[in-house]
């Protein structure tokens, strides 16, 4: 890569990464049945308050396995919203299930709480919450309503590794949590994900559906139901065992990160940055997005930052407007408006850990000349 160009996203690898690899390749372990797994899981269950962690390959596949395991199937509705990554919506729909799409609020980015309760209905299983770009969902509503209606809820926090609501740690408030280690995420391990239940059944019944689903007290290669392999490497846990070590710094550089741009930036015109703060959170900036005046405006700066050697990524695309689910007769004429100029207006800039001061000084001098 052009050695002048800045990326929207580079991982921070300053720890102990290469000597827990050295000690997988020396002692042999590198599949799943190393024991860095296990330490991982240990640990990140503890850092987050949860009963049990659950290593997988990818927060994708942590989303298939949290619904499977909550038995979300054909008839049974999930509240979700349309402005989202896909994971979570092919997740629900691959298990069968109807996902009910919710607008976003303008403001945080994450999906407007108060039109959830309005499309709750007999059939609905369970909410499934996914945290946006920084903030994180208004959560105390959302408990109100699966209490009220007997729903689960699933907390997609794959943005929000060390992000709190009211003080309490953003993926420990799900029947089922989930992360993902992306190496654009918090911490990474290259690839991979964790599933966090309380409740210990629920956690067996994850670790089976992750492992082809063979059956614990049976006779070996005997299947009851489908599985998946989403098991996570030796080799993968060593890295994310390090990571985690760094946690703190992490979210330090990435409020960082998100205040520098956000003062060098506040006169700018033509851009809605950030919300820094809500009463329930400070922003943790997974993503520092800017939302143009319109949809010609954000393709134009997207165009001239490219030119002048910074990478820039669009919005998430809303679910409803998605090609394979029209093809597949969902969502026919629904409108979000909010989330629609989202996915529209909406861009971002460089903000990965392994950002520095100099590069900032420098996206924000082409930004403010464009
Ligand atoms: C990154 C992300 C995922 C998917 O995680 P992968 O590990 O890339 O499969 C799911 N949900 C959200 C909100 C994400 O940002």
């Amino acid at each position: 890569m052009n050695k002048c160009f800045i990326p929207v996203n580079e991982p921070l690898l300053n720890g102990n990464e290469k000597k827990y690899l050295i000690e997988c390749i020396d002692t042999g372990w590198i599949s799943s049945e190393g024991y860095f797994v296990k330490k991982f899981e240990d640990k990140f269950s503890e850092y987050l308050g949860c009963n049990e962690g659950i290593a997988v390959a990818s927060g994708s596949g942590a989303l298939d396995i949290a619904v499977k395991a909550l038995k979300i199937g054909p008839n049974d509705e999930v509240i979700v919203p349309t402005f989202t990554i896909i994971s979570p919506v092919q997740s629900i729909i691959r298990a069968g299930a109807i996902p009910i799409l919710i607008d976003s609020d303008p403001i945080t980015w994450n999906m407007n709480v108060t039109l959830i309760e309005a499309k709750i209905t007999p059939k609905t299983k369970a909410i499934l919450v996914v945290h946006i770009y920084g903030l994180p969902v208004d959560m105390e509503p959302i408990l109100e309503l699966c209490k009220k209606y007997n729903l689960y809820l699933i907390e997609d926090a794959a943005e929000m590794h060390g992000q709190t609501y009211n003080g309490r740690l953003c993926g420990s408030f799900g029947d089922i949590s989930i992360f993902s280690f992306y190496p654009n995420k918090h911490i990474t391990t290259g690839e991979g994900g964790m599933i966090m239940v309380y409740d210990h059944d629920l956690a067996n019944r994850c670790r089976k559906l992750r492992n082809l689903a063979f059956e614990i007290n049976c006779r070996r290669f005997i299947h009851k139901e489908l599985g998946w392999n989403y098991r996570m490497t030796n080799l993968q846990a060593a890295i994310g065992l390090a990571q985690l070590e760094n946690i703190q710094n992490h979210i330090e550089k990435k409020r960082w990160i998100g205040t520098t741009y956000n003062k060098y930036l506040k006169d700018i015109t033509k851009f809605q940055l950030p919300q820094q703060r809500t009463p329930y959170a400070e922003n943790i900036y997974w993503v520092y997005g800017l939302m143009a005046e319109t949809e010609e405006i954000s393709e134009k700066a997207q165009k001239f930052l490219n030119k002048n050697g910074i990478g820039t990524r669009p919005f998430f695309w809303c679910m409803h407007e998605q090609p394979i689910f029209k093809d597949m007769g969902f969502f026919r004429n629904e409108v979000y408006p909010n989330a629609e100029k989202m996915a529209r207006n909406g861009f971002y800039i460089p903000s990965g850990l392994g950002i520095t001061k100099d590069q900032i000084k420098h996206v924000v001098d082409v930004l403010k000349s464009f």
